[in-house]
């Protein structure tokens, strides 16, 4: 007869919730008054959470790289430049200049 199964995964291992990222939100985009660190330009908060447009965090240092979710470590950036950067192999120049054309009509 074998024994229950421990209940012994310790919780913050089992759970990594991305609390400290919505708590640094805020701040962040108040502390970069809502533009984005990539292209120099203006998010809007109001376009919803799809939109090109919308605030999100980039990490400056990747999370893979060893950069943390310090208030140092984040910035402002629209969720179409933080993505482009993400995937781009140009480097955060490319993705500034194509930024800046996506954005400057609107
Ligand atoms: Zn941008």
């Amino acid at each position: 007869m074998r024994k229950g199964i421990t209940k012994s995964i310790p919780h913050s291992m089992a759970q990594r919730r991305p609390t400290t990222h919505g708590k640094h939100r805020q701040a962040v985009l108040e502390r970069d008054d809502f533009i984005c660190l990539i292209c120099d330009l203006l998010t809007d908060p109001d376009v919803g959470t799809t939109a090109d447009q919308y605030p999100t965090l980039d990490h400056i240092i990747r999370v893979v790289d060893g950069g943390g979710d310090d208030l140092d470590n984040l910035r402002t950036a629209h969720k179409w430049c933080n993505s482009a950067l993400n995937v781009s192999l140009f480097g955060e120049g490319w993705v500034r200049a194509r930024a800046q054309d996506r954005f400057r009509q609107s």
